[in-house]
């Protein structure tokens, strides 16, 4: 829906805030007739059509006569408004734990190329850009001859930032990620990083499980574990981008060293390092991971064990969070995702345990559903923004 238009607000605002709502429904929603759009949005018809027209007319989506199969009712057929997906769309980056993956995702959040290499591990972060400019180098020379150039570009950065010793460094190259980039690739969108959580919470909440709840949280496990916090439909930041570092609340005072300095982060419990400890595996080994997660789902006993008591940890420290943030919602995503599925009654169980029950009795537990795909599909939403929030004045040449 669109905003309400504040008081005294012009006329060019507020067509503004409506070519921005009727490309942010296509966008989110897919082809959509203008009789819908008239419905859907509460605007008038006329308003939708020369809306609509001002958006074909940039370039940013088509119209075309429904479908004749499309059953509708008696009347003039209603043109069918649809994005420009392989015209208009953004570089969307991932530095994940294992991999490095770039792609370009057109509007309508539809994937148009995509590439990946494997990440060593310890890899610097800042070691990713020479690859990933090369991946997006290499995409831009094999686009169709007419396609514009990116309309912004976003790259989500797993928070596995860690020193030779394995401490934590928390935002301190994710900040110099997108100039890094951008220096990289000079004639690029110019780049803007997040943290894997909120980005992969932005996807869910646009296009996941999570689409259409306003109110949510949603876990990010690999060797660490961050949240991306959600709350009245916003990403909750802080005080530059580094809030929901959930993986160090502390849960467990007596427990074991954590890579931040402190003891007993709710990541050295949960963390997959956790999973391998339980499961009498050494550390660090990302192949192991998935081996214990295939094995506990297929009844092995060791590797159950571990998994429940990973669970459990992991419900352990959801019920702090739902106490607090109090979401309608919890996704479990990364590595969290199989511990989740594996040992979704310990959850619970704990939840139920220790929540309020007027925290935890409407509060929905999920597994993600955009898969690995959740980093470039939330990278490309955030590159978007400022395209769906001014659609005529973000410079996309008609
Ligand atoms: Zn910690």
């Amino acid at each position: 829906m669109p905003l309400p238009a504040a008081p005294g607000a012009s006329q060019e605002e507020i067509r503004r805030q409506n070519l921005g709502a009727v490309l942010r429904f296509v966008h989110v929603h897919g082809p959509t007739s203008r009789a819908e759009l008239t419905g859907r949005l509460g605007l008038n018809r006329s308003t939708i059509g020369a809306l609509a027209a001002d958006l074909a007319a940039a370039g940013l989506v088509t119209e075309e006569a429904e479908a004749p199969t499309v059953a509708r009712r008696a009347g003039r057929p209603s043109l069918v408004v649809s994005p420009r997906s392989g015209r208009v769309y953004t570089y969307a980056l991932s530095i994940e734990a294992d991999r490095l993956r770039a792609a370009r995702v057109g509007l309508g959040g539809r994937i148009l190329d995509l590439r990946e290499i494997a990440r060593p591990p310890g890899m610097p972060v800042l070691d990713a850009v020479a690859p990933l400019a090369g991946f997006l180098r290499a995409m831009r020379d094999s686009a169709a001859s007419g396609a514009l150039p990116p309309i912004g570009g976003a790259v989500a950065v797993a928070d596995t930032s860690r020193d030779a010793e394995g401490r934590i460094r928390i935002g301190a190259t994710d900040e110099r990620l997108g100039a890094a980039l951008d220096e990289a690739l000079p004639a690029g969108p110019g780049f803007v990083a997040g943290d894997m959580a909120d980005i992969a919470a932005l996807a869910e909440h646009v296009r996941g499980v999570a689409a259409g709840i306003n109110d949510l949280i949603y876990l990010h496990g690999d060797l660490g574990v961050s949240a991306g916090i959600i709350t009245g439909g916003r990403l909750v930041a802080g005080h530059r981008g580094h809030g929901g570092k959930v993986g160090h609340m502390v849960v467990n005072p007596h427990g074991l060293r954590c890579g931040c300095g402190s003891r007993g982060c709710w990541e050295t419990e949960v963390g997959e390092n956790a999973l391998l400890r339980h499961a009498g595996r050494a550390p660090g080994d990302r192949a192991a991971v998935l081996e214990v997660l295939g094995s506990a789902a297929g009844g092995e006993p060791v590797a159950r064990a571990a998994v429940r008591q990973v669970a459990d940890w992991l419900g352990f420290g959801v019920a702090n969070l739902v106490n607090v943030v109090n979401p309608d919602l919890v996704v479990f995503g990364g590595s969290l995702r199989e511990v989740y599925a594996a040992g979704a009654g310990e959850v619970r169980r704990r939840l139920d345990a220790m929540a309020l029950p007027a925290s935890r009795e409407h509060v929905q537990l999920r597994a993600a559903t955009l898969g690995r795909n959740a980093a470039l599909i939330g990278a490309a939403e955030l590159a978007f923004e400022q395209l769906l929030a001014d659609p005529l004045g973000a410079g996309v040449a008609g």
